[in-house]
């Protein structure tokens, strides 16, 4: 339920029905909005809890919430939510764009290609340390030494550090060097994990399960907003259909009914999405084009040594030229990046 209090409503208001819905066995999450202050109140439902607080003092009204996720519905908060680290800022109006390599390889590969994508106009710089790969015999990522290689991209650019984390007893390692933790696709309902990243404080990169619906991966994000951690990003990086001229198939409404049902911000992942370097910047601007509020793209100095993912990464000509093409795009609609 939402409660929904008064216009000026005073502070001595809003703690008792914090207290009335404590009392209630609910947990309370209070949002201050610009014109008024609502206080969810989340957990099982209970007779009579809607009356009990109706009486309280300052209540002006109370809404059931109908969204399965509470925190993460827009009906709780209709403001859109950015998510910021360093310079990289995604939603509530900005445009984030997270570029780096699927793998972080060497020290030169990871400076040299942070520096690209910052020229190009990236504010986050991806590179995967643990790599969650499909054959346990591919490369399985330079764990604590390709953090420390990212953490030195940093150093030479500014650029917010985002890497994967795959599971909850890595999360303190992760975030002694990154400035955003990624949830891989493979793991969206690792929910111990999720906690953990919730926990960290950190904010969180969720990227959609390949088999998972809207409902499921909302579901997702509200294990880390529960934790009261609301730097959550929603990506959309494909799922598995019966279409084979993709690695998977990348369904762009999901970024309009995301902003719909949502106010956290949305990426899209056209990398991952697509399977294919030809097939990147087009649906990159066409994400852009359908609303997101951030891009998160693979690109290597030389896609065709990379150490995984290298026929989905983009070079660093084509990426400048794809954020040509981006702005382009965001201009039309009125949109800055
Ligand atoms: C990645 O970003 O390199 C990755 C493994 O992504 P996903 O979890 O979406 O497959
Ligand atoms: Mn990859």
């Amino acid at each position: 339920m939402i409660v929904v209090m008064k216009p000026g409503s005073s502070q001595r208001q809003v703690d008792h029905v914090i207290e009335l819905i404590e009392q209630l066995g609910l947990r309370s999450h209070v949002i201050v909005g610009t014109e008024r202050t609502v206080i969810a109140a989340l957990g099982e439902k209970r007779d009579g809890a809607k009356q009990a607080l109706e009486t309280g003092d300052g209540v002006e009204k109370v809404v059931p919430i109908l969204a399965p996720y509470k925190m993460a519905s827009t009906e709780v908060k209709k403001e859109p939510t950015c998510v910021s680290a360093l310079n990289l800022k995604v939603g509530a109006g900005h445009i984030g764009v997270i570029a780096g390599p699927c793998s972080v390889e060497s020290r030169d590969q990871i400076v040299q290609v942070a520096q690209a994508v910052k020229e190009a106009g990236a504010t986050g710089l991806r590179g995967g340390a643990f790599k969650p790969r499909t054959s346990p015999y591919s490369f399985q990522g330079m764990k604590e030494k390709g953090l420390e290689l990212l953490a030195a991209a940093r150093a030479a650019t500014g650029l917010a550090i985002v890497s994967e984390v795959m599971a909850p007893e890595h999360v303190p390692l992760l975030t002694r060097y990154v400035d955003v933790l990624q949830v891989g696709a493979r793991n969206m309902q690792n929910y111990p994990l999720l906690e953990a990243v919730g926990e960290s404080g950190k904010p969180v990169l969720l990227k959609r399960g390949p088999a998972a619906t809207m409902d499921e991966f909302l579901l997702a994000a509200e294990y880390i907003l529960k934790t009261g951690n609301t730097q959550v990003m929603m990506c959309e990086r494909g799922i598995r259909t019966f279409e084979e001229h993709t690695r998977f198939t990348l369904p762009l409404a999901t970024v309009p009914y995301l902003k719909q049902t949502t106010h956290l911000p949305v990426v899209v992942d056209p990398s991952h999405g697509t399977g294919k370097a030809s097939l990147v910047a087009p649906m990159a601007v066409a994400a852009i084009a359908a609303g997101t509020d951030g891009l998160i793209v693979e690109v290597h100095p030389d896609p065709e040594k990379a150490l995984s993912d290298g026929y989905q990464s983009l070079t660093p000509a084509a990426f400048l030229a794809m954020m040509a093409d981006c702005r382009k795009v965001a201009q039309a609609l009125g949109r800055r990046m």
